[in-house]
């Protein structure tokens, strides 16, 4: 059965023996440094007690405080969200940021939820983690189907159990309330930026791209507008329902002229460009080996399996890994985070233009890494992500 965290230790394990890297040096990597399951109860609209289960895992602390988002789906388990954990220290040090990992979740189907509903749950979700959280600790941001109105929740409900006004305990707030401008976007952004380095590296023109997109939410749909923007052809798009295809490019705005299709068939349009942006586990074994797509960018996390990639690869096909694809996000939240510490706040231009610089230079590192090493763009990066961990682990010692 697919289990994202053995996806993540397979992948670090195969990294790391491909540098000859002594185990010594990255056995610690294999495992969270620290777990916390919660349950609390929340009393529905409807005058019924009902009690959910959450997590916070801290998959590693050793550059920074763990940094990552938490997501209301009814599909969060331990593995999940350990996975996601161990992804964001490896993002983390891909991107370069001061951070390590975390991540969080509460298994629940929150379009079920009335707004009070999912107020309450936010705000018990906060307390009931409230431990191992801080500015300083850990420091949660969105993820699926957690948006901005419950980062200002979480951050409200933090505050008022501390008794001190505290922002940069969470990042993906509202601006009224310290949130940085261009965050909304950033993930998207990073996607767009990564996939436009590939093509000049590649002497290829953008504008000649057809691309297709998996999940039309904040990450999906901000990398179809921003590449669309750059003259790229969204040819499809889609969201848990399904999806729109035209091979002429979609109206991107309103989807009244393509043709419905589903998830299964979208990802395996032929098509330049493939963004599976949704969730873990949708590129694997039963559907590798017809992806007509000649390069993927992962706008999700974790979108292929271990089994999957090695049937991409040896069909040639180039993947952007997750940790680099998709790392604008986490890079935005830094600077979220540094401007609610500083009490300063940057223009969107000046966000832009330090988020542009980053998704660069973390893409020249794991491409340069890619050449020199032989290898997939994906072992690249874990093998960047790698290095900066061991050689931080050795300055700290063990
Ligand atoms: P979101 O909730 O805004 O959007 C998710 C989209 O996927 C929605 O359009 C939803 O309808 C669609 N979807 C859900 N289940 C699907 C399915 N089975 N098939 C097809 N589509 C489906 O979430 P998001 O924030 O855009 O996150 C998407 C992915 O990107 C997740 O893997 C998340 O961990 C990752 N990610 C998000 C951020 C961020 O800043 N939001 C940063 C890095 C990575």
């Amino acid at each position: 059965m697919y289990n994202p965290y053995e996806n993540f230790k397979k992948t670090v394990t195969d990294a790391a023996t491909k540098m000859k890297m002594p185990e010594n040096d990255y056995v610690t990597f294999l495992y969270p440094e620290r777990e916390l399951k919660v349950s609390f109860p929340i009393k529905m609209d409807n005058g019924k007690v009902r009690v959910f289960e959450g997590y916070r895992v801290h998959h590693s602390t050793l550059r920074g405080p763990a940094k990552g988002g938490f997501r209301y789906h009814q599909n969060v388990d331990e593995d999940e969200v350990r996975a996601l954990a161990a992804w964001m220290t490896f993002k983390c040090a891909v991107a370069g940021i001061p951070y390590g990992g975390g991540k969080g979740g509460v298994t629940v189907d929150s379009s079920g939820l009335s707004k009070n509903e999912l107020e309450k749950l936010t705000r018990k979700f906060t307390e009931a983690i409230l431990p191992i959280v801080g500015p300083y600790k850990d420091i949660p941001a969105p993820d699926v189907n957690t948006s901005g109105e419950v980062m200002g929740w979480f951050m409200d409900e933090y505050s008022r159990l501390v008794g001190v006004n505290s922002p940069a305990v969470v990042t993906g707030k509202p601006i009224q309330i310290g949130g940085s401008l261009g965050r909304v976007e950033a993930t998207g952004r990073g996607v767009m930026i990564v996939t436009r380095e590939l093509y000049k590296k590649l002497g290829k023109d953008i504008k000649d791209a057809k691309v297709v997109v998996q999940g039309f939410g904040n990450v999906g749909g901000n990398a179809a507008r921003l590449l669309h923007d750059l003259g790229a052809k969204i040819i499809a798009v889609s969201d848990i329902n399904g999806g729109y295809y035209d091979e002429n490019g979609l109206n991107i705005k309103h989807f009244d002229k393509g043709t419905k299709i589903t998830n299964a068939e979208l990802l395996e349009l032929d098509c330049d460009i493939l963004i599976p942006a949704a969730l873990e586990n949708q590129i694997n074994e039963c559907n590798a080996a017809k992806i007509k797509a000649k390069y993927i960018v992962e706008g999700a996390n974790g979108p292929t399996t271990v089994e999957a990639d090695k049937i991409l690869e040896s069909r040639g096909i180039v993947v952007i890994p997750d940790i680099l694809a998709n790392c604008g996000g986490v890079v935005c939240s830094y600077f979220e985070w540094v401007q609610n510490l500083a009490n300063y706040y940057w223009t969107e231009t000046e966000v832009n233009t330090k988020l542009g610089e980053i998704m660069c230079r973390a893409f020249e590192e794991v491409y340069a890494m890619h050449l020199a090493q032989k290898t997939s763009l994906r072992t690249a990066a874990y093998m960047t992500a790698l290095k900066r961990l061991v050689d931080t682990r050795k300055v700290r010692g063990v």
